[in-house]
């Protein structure tokens, strides 16, 4: 048996077919997901092959290409999926998108998630991430921040060189522009590590020097 690592890792994967940036944290044999993208039968092999007990998957938004394989793997390792419940209504609607990548459709009895509001929790042991809401890009939109690894998740709130669409339904431009300011407003660490819903990741003092939205 291969010793499980104990340092805490986060991995940004860009499971087939490539389009948003997953987040895996695992520390000792255990694991949560966030926004599981694609197909669950891959992050099935890959948990099985990594030797990984997956715990829970947490979504930034309700967006198709950010929740595809979370439903099917909520159900097969009887996990709860955490999203916040504002955006429940988009379930739904993301079967176009999945059809578009021929992946498999969220339908039927599928596996409801959990509702998540800020707050900070444990996602694993000795790892707590702080749930801040940034609506706007969906009505119930959030980011992830990780205070002791100093490491950021935005969704499709903020990307690396610009915001994410608001003209989408339950987009709010407004909303959307408030949530990016609370954002800056929070002041993390310049050498924050940035993962975007989308695109290439940066670090806070890439985004303070390059994204016009990012500043005061
Ligand atoms: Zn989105």
């Amino acid at each position: 048996m291969p010793e499980n690592n104990i340092e805490p890792k986060f991995e940004v994967l860009h499971m087939p077919p490539e389009n948003t940036n997953s987040v895996l944290v695992s520390v000792g044999g255990d694991a949560v997901i966030f926004d599981a993208w694609g197909n669950a039968i891959d992050w099935e092999k890959l948990l099985e092959t990594r030797g990984l007990r997956l715990r829970a998957i947490y979504s930034t938004h309700g967006h198709g290409d950010h929740i595809s394989a979370a439903p099917t793997l909520a159900e097969k390792y009887d996990v709860p999926w955490y999203m916040n419940s504002e955006d429940n209504v988009l379930i739904g609607w993301s079967n176009g998108l999945l059809k578009y990548f021929g992946l498999p459709l969220i339908e039927g009895n599928y596996r409801q998630p959990t509702d998540i509001e800020a707050g900070v929790i444990e996602v694993l042991p000795g790892i707590d991430v702080e749930i801040i809401e940034t609506p706007g890009h969906t009505p119930g939109g959030v980011a992830y921040y990780f205070p002791d690894f100093g490491i950021l998740l935005t969704g499709d709130t903020l990307f690396r060189d610009g915001i994410g669409r608001y003209d989408l339904p339950g987009g709010d431009v407004n909303a959307l522009l408030q949530s990016v300011a609370k954002l800056y407003e929070m002041n993390f660490p310049e050498e924050t590590f940035v993962v975007h819903g989308h695109g290439i990741d940066s670090v806070i003092a890439d985004l303070k020097r390059d994204n016009k939205y990012f500043s005061c």
